[in-house]
């Protein structure tokens, strides 16, 4: 039996699993949440939004379908059986704070954030993806699947089996900036989360015409370009090797002498931006 999970009711379950402090904290021993509260939006799984990612990523980029069919291989569903759901979860104010202050090596809440928040994320996948599978729901947290992990694409090196940042983009949360984050109308100071469910749920419009319509690069700003320590974003936009490079030869190193272990933290292309927690104007 079904019980009744719409838009709001799915909202308030993502909202309710983040005010509790085991899931959202930056850290084992620290209540201080790691985020703040999320925008969410929904896509269809057929929307041809999808196809296209799969197209110009690679073969090996899930459609909806493909990674709701890796986690119920025995459930005979269609694409437009599907819906993504996708939330962003904005950084909070004493993060952007600090971070903002930082130019070469990443603050600490940063780095606590991208560890311990990044858990506090799989946990809120987790936590959805049960909740609606018990409620009659099947659910996929496609981030958490077994085959879930990188592969090298022809046109943009490495890259994940599932793009949580394409999946915001196509239910409506917002646009590429300079540096491939998503601004949202929270801003670029965010981490992305999502599953995919068989449940009736419409889409979330999309208040925008193009893929970079949020970013003032047009109109000049250059403000990543200049906070990037590693000389990877350009009027050209965003060299990964080289932002991986400087992540895992300088960043990382540093964070395992402070914290004891490696996280891949930068993020300065997030921070001290025009686009760091607002979509700007
Ligand atoms: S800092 Fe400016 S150029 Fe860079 S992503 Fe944000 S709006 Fe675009
Ligand atoms: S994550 Fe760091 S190295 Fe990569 S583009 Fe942003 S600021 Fe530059």
């Amino acid at each position: 039996m079904h019980d009744l999970f719409g838009v709001r009711e799915i909202a308030d379950l993502i909202r309710s699993i983040l005010t509790d402090p085991d899931v959202n904290r930056l850290g084992p021993d620290c209540a201080e949440p790691a985020w703040d509260c999320p925008l969410i939006g929904v896509s269809r799984g057929d929307d041809p939004l999808y196809t296209k990612f799969q197209e110009t990523i690679g073969s090996f980029h899930w459609t909806p379908l493909e990674a709701f069919r890796a986690g119920f291989p025995e459930i005979d569903v269609a694409a437009s059986d599907l819906a993504v759901i996708v939330w962003a979860l904005p950084q909070t104010a004493a993060t952007r704070r600090d971070h903002r202050a930082c130019t070469t090596l990443p603050s600490r809440r940063w780095s606590l954030a991208r560890h311990y928040g990044e858990a506090a994320n799989d946990r809120l996948r987790d936590r959805l993806a049960r909740a609606l599978t018990d409620a009659g729901y099947p659910t996929v947290a496609p981030a958490r699947l077994p085959g879930f992990g990188r592969e090298t694409s022809e046109r943009f090196g490495i890259a994940s089996r599932w793009s949580e940042r394409h999946a915001a983009y196509a239910s409506g949360l917002g646009t590429f900036g300079l540096c491939d984050g998503l601004i949202t109308e929270r801003g670029k100071a965010v981490r992305f989360g999502s599953v995919v469910a068989a449940i009736d749920l419409p889409a979330t419009p999309r208040p925008y015409s193009g893929r970079t319509a949020y970013c003032l690069s047009h109109a000049g700003c250059d403000a990543c370009i200049r906070r990037c320590p590693a000389g990877a974003i350009s009027a050209e936009g965003y060299d990964k090797e080289r932002c991986f490079a400087y992540i895992r030869e300088t960043t990382m190193p540093f964070v395992e002498g402070e914290l004891g272990f490696p996280v891949a933290s930068c993020g300065f292309c997030q921070t001290g931006v025009p686009c760091e927690s607002r979509r700007p104007r």
